[in-house]
C-alpha cells in the first residue's frame, strides 16, 4: 500500500457550503476579504465578490424554498438538475441549492432531450435548472417522459441572460419563457438566514450527482458527499500551494458539469481566495484574448486545448506573458506536447519568466483528484500524473481480486482508498459492489507504473471507456442507441486514438442486419456514412462518432457473451494506418 509523501492535513466534517463561506469575522467570507472577487463574466466582465456570492446562494435558496412553483420540490435531500453551459449564475445557483441542502445533478450543457431525460429520470430530479437557450429541450424532455404542460413548466427555473444582478449589462426576456419562475426573480426577496447543515456524520449525505459509467455499461450516478468535496479541498491545498489571492487569477473555461469543472473551477479557487473569470465556450480566440485581457495567470485545461495552443496561429497575436500555470486534466497528457506547449509560450513571452505545464489524475467516483504533478516537478517529469495527494492509500494491483500487487516499477490496476471516493453508484448496489471492494478500495479500471521517486505514469486502460476530449463516451450507451436503427443487426464502439487532436474518437463497429444489401464498398460506405449522420441526431456533440464507422460480418465476442473490445482497437488501428 503506497502513500503520499506530502504529510497529511486534518479533515473535517461539515456541508460544503459551511466549508466554502464559513467566516472567522465579519468582513471576511471563508478566511478572504468579502470584496474581493469571486466569479467574473469575461464576455460582459460583470463579476460577483465572495460576500454578494454568499448572499445571492442563500436568496436562490430562500427564492427555491418560498416561490410556490418551486416549494414543494425543494425539501432539504432533493434533487434539482442543473442544465446550463457556464455562467456567472452556475456557481449562484449551485451554492443557493447546497444552502438549501438540496441534491444536485450536472448535466452536460449539449445534451439532447433523450440523453437528458435519462439524467433526470435516473436521479429522480424534482427540478431543472436551464438557461433560455436550453429551454426547447427541456420541454422536449418532459413531454417524453410524460408530464402534462403545467406540471413541467411549475418544475422549471430559468437562469435568464440578464446580469443586472452582477453590475452587468440586461438582456430581454424570451417571449417563451414567460410564466416561469425565473433565477434573476429570486434574488431580491429576501435570503434563508443559514444554511442547511450538514455536520459531522451528515457530512456523509449526498450532494452532488454527476454521471460516470465507471468500468462498464451505462452512465451512472456517482453519489458525491459533502465530506467528499471538502476532503478534496483539504488534500489538495497542500499539495498545489500555487494558486494565490494576491496575484492570481484563474480562467475557467472547462466546463462546470464535469466534475473536473466543478470541484477544480468552481469550489477550489474560492477557498484559495482567487477570482475566477468564466468562459462559455473554447475557441481558441476568444481564449487568448481572455487570458490576455484579464491577465489570467493559471487555467485549467483538457490536452485537445493544449494542441491547440502548440499550433493554432491566434497565439502569436495575443499577449499570453500572465499565464504561470497551465494544468490539464480529464485525459492523459503526453511529455512531447507538454514541451511543445512549453516552447510555444515561452516564445511567446520572449524567454522571460517561466510557465509550469502540469497535469492531474483522477475520476468522478474519485471527486475527482487523485494525484497531481506540482509545479515544481513539471519539467523533470513531464508526462507523469505526479503523486499522490495526502490523506489517501493507492495500491497497484496485478490481478482482478486485488490478490497480487505488481512489482516495484511494475504496471498494475490503480486502485484507491480514502474519504474522496464516492458513496456508491445511486440505486445501483450491483455497480458499487463491483467499483469498491468491502475494505474500501476504489478501482479505477486504469493501468499505472509509480517509479522509484513515487511519481505515477497511466500507461494503460483496462475499463472500456472512451474519452473524447476529456468527456466520457460510454460504448454501451452508444451500442444501445445504434441497436435501435432498424438496419443495425449488432454494434460495437471502440476509441480510436488521434495523436494530432490528443484525443480518442469513438468508431462503430456494426453489423447490417440484410448484408445482402450492401455488397459493394461504395455501398457499405454509404451505410456507414449515413449511420454516422444518424447518431448526430440523437446524442449530443461528444459522442458523434468521429471515428467512423466500420461494417463487419460479425463482432468479435468472447464466449461469455462479451466484446472482445482490444480486438476490435487492433483493427481500427491497422484500417487507420492503412488510410
Ligand atoms: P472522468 O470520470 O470523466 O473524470 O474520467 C476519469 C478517467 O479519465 C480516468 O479513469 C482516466 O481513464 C482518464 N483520466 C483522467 N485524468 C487522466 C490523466 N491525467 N491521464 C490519463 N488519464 C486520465
Amino acid at each position: 500500500v503506497y502513500t503520499s509523501p506530502l504529510p497529511g492535513p486534518p479533515i473535517l466534517s461539515t456541508s460544503i457550503f459551511t466549508r466554502l463561506f464559513g467566516a472567522s469575522h465579519a468582513s471576511e467570507v471563508g478566511g478572504f476579504p468579502g470584496s474581493v472577487k469571486a466569479f467574473v463574466d469575461a464576455a460582459s466582465g460583470a463579476s460577483v465578490t465572495r460576500s454578494q456570492l454568499k448572499n445571492l446562494a442563500l436568496s436562490f435558496a430562500y427564492g427555491l424554498k418560498n416561490n410556490p412553483n418551486t416549494s414543494p420540490f425543494a425539501s432539504r435531500g432533493n434533487t434539482v438538475l442543473i442544465y446550463s453551459p457556464n455562467s456567472l449564475a452556475w456557481p449562484v445557483v449551485l451554492f443557493g441549492s447546497v444552502a438549501a441542502g438540496l441534491r444536485c445533478t450536472l448535466a452536460n450543457s449539449s445534451y439532447t432531450s433523450h440523453e437528458l431525460a435519462y439524467q433526470f429520470n435516473d436521479s429522480g430530479a424534482k427540478l431543472i435548472f436551464s438557461t433560455e437557450d436550453g429551454l426547447e429541450v427541456v420541454r422536449k424532455m418532459f413531454a417524453e417522459i410524460g408530464f402534462a404542460k403545467n406540471e413541467a413548466e411549475k418544475r422549471i427555473v430559468v437562469l435568464g441572460n440578464d446580469l443586472r444582478w452582477a453590475g452587468g449589462p440586461s438582456a430581454p426576456r424570451n417571449p417563451t419563457s414567460a410564466g416561469l419562475a425565473r433565477m434573476e426573480d429570486f434574488l431580491d426577496k429576501g435570503k434563508l438566514e443559514q444554511e442547511e447543515k450538514f455536520e459531522a456524520s451528515a457530512a456523509n449525505e449526498t450532494v452532488y450527482l454527476c454521471y460516470s459509467s465507471g468500468t462498464t455499461g451505462k452512465p451512472k450516478g456517482v453519489e458525491t458527499t459533502h465530506q467528499n468535496i471538502t476532503t478534496l479541498l483539504d488534500i489538495v491545498l497542500p499539495a498545489y500551494p500555487a494558486l494565490n489571492t494576491e496575484s492570481d487569477i484563474m480562467l475557467g473555461i472547462l466546463p462546470f458539469y464535469h466534475i473536473y469543472g466543478v470541484a477544480k473551477l468552481v469550489h477550489f479557487p474560492f477557498i484559495c481566495g482567487c477570482p475566477v473569470v468564466v468562459q462559455t465556450r473554447f475557441e481558441p480566440e476568444t481564449f487568448c484574448a481572455v487570458i490576455q485581457k484579464y491577465r489570467v495567470t493559471q487555467a485549467l485545461v483538457v490536452p485537445p486545448v493544449l494542441v491547440i495552443l502548440a499550433r493554432h496561429p491566434a497565439v502569436d497575436k495575443y499577449d499570453l506573458s500572465s499565464l504561470r500555470i497551465l494544468f490539464s486534466g480529464a485525459a492523459p497528457l503526453g511529455q512531447a506536447l507538454a514541451k511543445a506547449v512549453k516552447q510555444r509560450l515561452m516564445a511567446n513571452r520572449g524567454g522571460r519568466g517561466d510557465v509550469g505545464i502540469t497535469q492531474g489524475y483522477g475520476l468522478t467516483e474519485t471527486s475527482p483528484t487523485t494525484h497531481l504533478l506540482q509545479v515544481a516537478d513539471a519539467d523533470r517529469k513531464m508526462g507523469s500524473i505526479g503523486i499522490l495527494l495526502p490523506n489517501l492509500e493507492a495500491r497497484l494491483v496485478d490481478d482482478d481480486e486485488g490478490k497480487v500487487d505488481a512489482a516495484a516499477g511494475e504496471p498494475g490496476e490503480l486502485w484507491i482508498r480514502g474519504k474522496t471516493v464516492m458513496k456508491g453508484y445511486l440505486n445501483n448496489p450491483s455497480a458499487t459492489k463491483n467499483a469498491i471492494t468491502p475494505d474500501g478500495w476504489f478501482k479505477t479500471g486504469d493501468v499505472a507504473i509509480r517509479d522509484k521517486d513515487g511519481f505515477y505514469y497511466i500507461v494503460d486502460r483496462r475499463k472500456e471507456l472512451i474519452k473524447y476530449k476529456g468527456f466520457q463516451v460510454p460504448p454501451a450507451e452508444l451500442e444501445s442507441v445504434l441497436l435501435t436503427h432498424p438496419d443495425i443487426a449488432d454494434a460495437a464502439v471502440i476509441g480510436l486514438e488521434s495523436v494530432s487532436e490528443a484525443t480518442e474518437l469513438p468508431r462503430a463497429y456494426i453489423v447490417h442486419a440484410h448484408p445482402e444489401k450492401i455488397k459493394t464498398a461504395k455501398a457499405k460506405l454509404e451505410f456507414g456514412n449515413s449511420v454516422i449522420k444518424w447518431m448526430e441526431t440523437k446524442v449530443a456533440r461528444h459522442k458523434f462518432l468521429r471515428g467512423g464507422v466500420g461494417i463487419i460480418d460479425v463482432i468479435p465476442k468472447s464466449a461469455a457473451g462479451k466484446i472482445l473490445r482490444r480486438e476490435l482497437r487492433d483493427r481500427a488501428k491497422q484500417e487507420a494506418a492503412q488510410g
